[in-house]
């Protein structure tokens, strides 16, 4: 049924770079098999999940939405993947992205833009768009995201679904391919909160191949799930995540989610968090940084495109030919940015400043979870943008990440779910809930208290 779903609507919503039609039909054939032969499943067997084309997959390509990985097909399965094959979750195919995950709405893609299923003229968010468009157009039940600086939960607001960028090193980054190490986090994506779950728990958990990888029990999210409640709860609201640049009727449906949560036995805390204000600057001097490093990789020799190598040209000039065929605009700002950043006589006025701010948020936080148990906020300031709206003007565009990315800095979890349509524009409007490093949890009893 979702392969015919897919067949119906891709071609105009383009949520899928690759679908894989064979190998799923013969993964839900197996599950029969298996059913038939009595054994006993786990809850996600023979559920059709889209997978964002950052996961190695050794039987179907992953190109991280770039032309300098067209067509090559990884040598093995990231643990995630891996994960996803031993709870006998179908797999569909790998949803479009914008390339190397760099973006907020899937137009940074070297395979073209997807469409927001909602309006396909407006973005499905990004960097994870196709992922979440897969959702809200029924081509997929679950998806999985990856989340640096928001790129789970913006997509997942704008397209009226659920996504979760569970805490840093909850969910293992083997065979996740790297853009900026310290702030990348796979994570679940789904249209119920219960259904994001029971996704989490069957990737999370501990991973030896990931040495960022947390050594503990993964947090007891689907019983959350199956117990929503604010009763008693303290809830936070950030001052710092209000004001210029937010629209009317986000403020508005945000505003009534908190009176919900008051009304159901939740005590509503203001908070000042004046760190906050710098993340979105400290966040776009280490991410390029770290970019800068791990793209490093992609030198023509190891994986992918070639160009030039005509037998006549240096390794360094074929190198060089391939990265200014193979890297679209974004991806080299990027890198040109963070190698500034991190060169010699500038490392301790941008790097080293931007590593401090990155402390200074974490103990803004650390102080607002004193006082409560999750912070709640608008997922993005606006929803969804006309497409090519803010393609040429990069700082617009950085702000769909406003906030978002405070959590990606210090670590800790959060959640995006759906909190009605913007009386304006008629557009999803996304509620942010966040809680502590490995209260993961909690993220999902109050999610579920008020889907
Ligand atoms: N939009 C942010 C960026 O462009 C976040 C991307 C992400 O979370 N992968 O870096």
């Amino acid at each position: 049924a979702h392969l015919a779903r897919i067949d119906a609507v891709d071609e105009k919503v383009h949520a899928f770079l690759h679908v894989d039609r064979e190998g799923a039909l013969a993964q839900a054939r197996a599950v029969d098999a298996k059913r038939e032969a009595g054994e006993k499943l786990g809850p996600l067997a023979g559920v059709p999940l889209a997978l964002k084309d950052i996961f190695t997959t050794k039987d179907m390509p992953t190109t991280v939405g770039s032309k300098i990985l067209e067509g090559w097909v990884p040598p093995y399965d990231a643990t995630l993947t891996q994960r996803l094959r031993a709870a006998d979750v179908v797999i569909l195919g790998k949803t479009n992205m914008d390339e190397f995950a760099m973006g907020s709405s899937t137009e940074n893609s070297a395979y073209g833009p997807t469409g927001n299923p909602w309006d396909l003229t407006r973005i499905p968010g990004g960097s994870g768009g196709g992922s979440s468009a897969a959702l809200a157009s029924y081509e997929a039940p679950l998806a999985i995201g990856t989340d640096t600086g928001g790129s789970i939960r913006q997509p997942a607001a704008v397209t009226g679904t659920v996504g979760v960028k569970p805490t840093y090193g909850g969910v293992s980054r083997y065979g996740m391919v790297a853009f900026s190490s310290s702030l990348d986090q796979g994570g679940p994506c789904a249209r119920t909160v219960l259904d994001a779950a029971l996704l989490h728990e069957a990737v999370a958990g501990h991973d030896p191949m990931d040495s960022t990888s947390i050594d503990a029990p993964v947090p007891p999210v689907v019983e959350a799930a199956r117990n929503g409640s604010v009763q008693g709860m303290r809830v936070g609201v950030v001052k710092q995540f209000r004001g210029e640049g937010y629209q009317a009727g986000v403020l508005q449906r945000f505003d009534e989610s908190v009176e919900l949560m008051r009304s159901l036995g939740a005590t509503i805390v203001e908070l000042d968090c004046p760190s906050f204000d710098l993340a979105l600057s400290a966040y776009y001097l280490i991410a390029p940084s770290e970019c800068s490093s791990n793209l490093a990789r992609f030198d023509a020799m190891r994986y992918g495109l070639r160009v030039g190598d005509d037998g006549t040209r240096s390794a360094e000039d074929v190198t060089a030919l391939t990265r200014e065929a193979g890297f679209g605009d974004e991806v080299k700002r990027r890198i040109i940015l963070g190698t500034y950043a991190l060169s010699s006589g500038y490392y301790d006025a941008y790097y080293g400043s931007a590593q401090k701010v990155r402390t200074l948020i974490t103990q803004d936080f650390e102080k607002a979870f004193e006082q409560v148990d999750v912070i709640v906020s608008p997922t993005t300031p606006t929803t969804a943008f006309p497409i090519g709206e803010r393609a040429d003007d990069p700082m617009a565009m950085y702000l769909a990440d406003l906030c978002t990315i405070p959590t990606n800095l210090a670590g800790n979890s959060a959640m995006s779910l759906p909190c009605g349509l913007a009386p304006e524009d008629g557009l999803p409007v996304g509620l942010q809930i966040i809680a502590p490093a490995m209260k993961d949890d909690r993220l999902y009893k109050v999610g579920a208290a008020v889907e």
